[in-house]
């Protein structure tokens, strides 16, 4: 059914060969409408967000299995450990001169008895300077390396599939948001099992003070993915008439880092018979099966404005970008039915949470800035998740 593909490397080509690169994002100027408004809107996170003490949450629960998670996202829990075995010891400035950092032999993770998951905003940290320490080793491809070869190969493989299955494609772009802030895990509850989050992940309990937490990041993104199987089953019986393909991908919230995920939806549909009502048996699947999910959050109106499902009988295409380097790729891609990529694909591809690190280093966003914080935290937050940030239909060319 899914066909994971976050970590093939692939052989495709880098995503800055095509224009489309993440300098696009901030200097696109769209037209304004309702598909815009959609991916910029964030119904379930809550308003005045308290960053710090978002912050000082864990990025995971504490009885998630601790060699789940990525070693220099552990820290010491036992209070007797020293300095060193801190992931974080030693980078207090961050400097470009991590490269031996990824040989470290002791890290809290193998040498502390009671290793714990960093907070989310150290994790933000560690995430950060673990992937400058990858970036720059010849020996190592970093996270960033591999996201480019993915957007490079997605793009490509729209196109083919645009160009060789689709005469009259329509598409819809469905958006799935959990709630980040709810009756919280109790943070006692451990592991008494053999695996890691998937059952024990699950567990909420109703906290005895009745207040509303902050949930474990990697705890949101594990029940964001719980629905998968249920949506794509109503997506399956809802488009049996119809030839379709799908694009699904995961990112973060710009206000709160919330992992959510946007389902692109293609449709061969020469008489433009798709509507978004189509489409609210899978949104409905969606928020009955996840459990941090809320139906006012995923409301389905008009075929172009609702939250949860966007409906394009003539899908817009990259095209309408003031880029030299477009153009350039487009003389340079001059062979017959040559197509141009949907905005959708572009847009939700532009939004993967590793993409901050290339930012960072072309000087578009800085270390200092609260918004590049929150990006770093989703980079982390993603890390530490045991789900695939990507997936596509058996028939995507990837
Ligand atoms: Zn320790």
């Amino acid at each position: 059914m899914v066909e994971a593909t976050d970590d093939e490397g692939g052989a495709g080509s880098d995503g800055a060969d095509y224009g489309v690169t993440v300098e696009s994002q901030s200097d696109y100027e769209p037209q304004t409408d309702a598909f815009d408004d959609l991916l910029a809107s964030e119904p379930a996170d809550p308003e005045n967000i308290d960053h710090e003490q978002r912050g000082q949450q864990r990025i995971a629960p504490p009885w998630r299995k601790i060699d789940t998670l990525p070693r220099p996202l552990v820290e010491c829990g036992c209070g007797d450990c020293p300095e060193r075995y801190d992931p974080l010891a030693d980078t207090d400035t961050v400097t470009d001169a991590f490269s031996d950092l990824m040989d470290r032999s002791t890290m809290a993770a193998d040498e502390c008895p009671n290793p714990r998951p960093m907070t989310v905003e150290r994790a933000a940290t560690a995430y950060y300077v673990y992937e400058v320490a990858t970036h720059d080793r010849d020996d190592r491809t970093s996270k960033v390396e591999k996201t480019a070869k993915q957007h490079g190969r997605y793009l490509d493989g729209e196109r083919e599939l645009l160009t060789e299955h689709y005469d009259d494609p329509s598409t819809a772009l469905l958006s799935f948001r959990p709630r980040p802030i709810g009756d919280a895990p109790d943070p006692e509850h451990r592991d008494s099992g053999d695996n890691y989050g998937p059952t024990v992940e699950s567990q909420s309990v109703q906290h005895s003070d009745g207040k509303r937490r902050w949930r474990y990041p990697t705890t949101v993104d594990y029940q964001l993915h719980q629905p998968i199987r249920k949506v794509y089953e109503k997506l399956y019986q809802q488009l049996r008439d119809f030839s379709w393909s799908y694009v699904w991908v995961v990112s973060g919230t710009d206000s709160a880092a919330t992992p959510h995920l946007h389902w692109l939806i293609y449709v061969d549909d020469p008489d433009d018979e798709l509507t978004a009502g189509y489409f609210e048996p899978a949104v409905d699947a969606f928020v009955e099966h996840c459990q941090f999910a809320r139906h006012e959050d995923h409301s389905v109106g008009d075929d172009t404005d609702s939250d949860a499902v966007v409906v394009h009988t003539e899908p817009p295409k990259y095209d309408d970008v003031d880029d030299e380097q477009l153009i350039e790729n487009l003389h340079y891609n001059d062979k017959e039915g040559f197509e141009l990529n949907t905005r959708a694909l572009a847009y939700l591809l532009h939004q993967r949470p590793y993409w901050v690190f290339r930012r960072i280093r072309e000087g578009q966003q800085s270390l200092g800035d609260e918004q590049t914080q929150i990006d770093l935290q989703a980079a982390a937050v993603r890390w530490a998740s045991v789900t695939d940030g990507i997936a596509s239909s058996q028939d995507f060319p990837s």
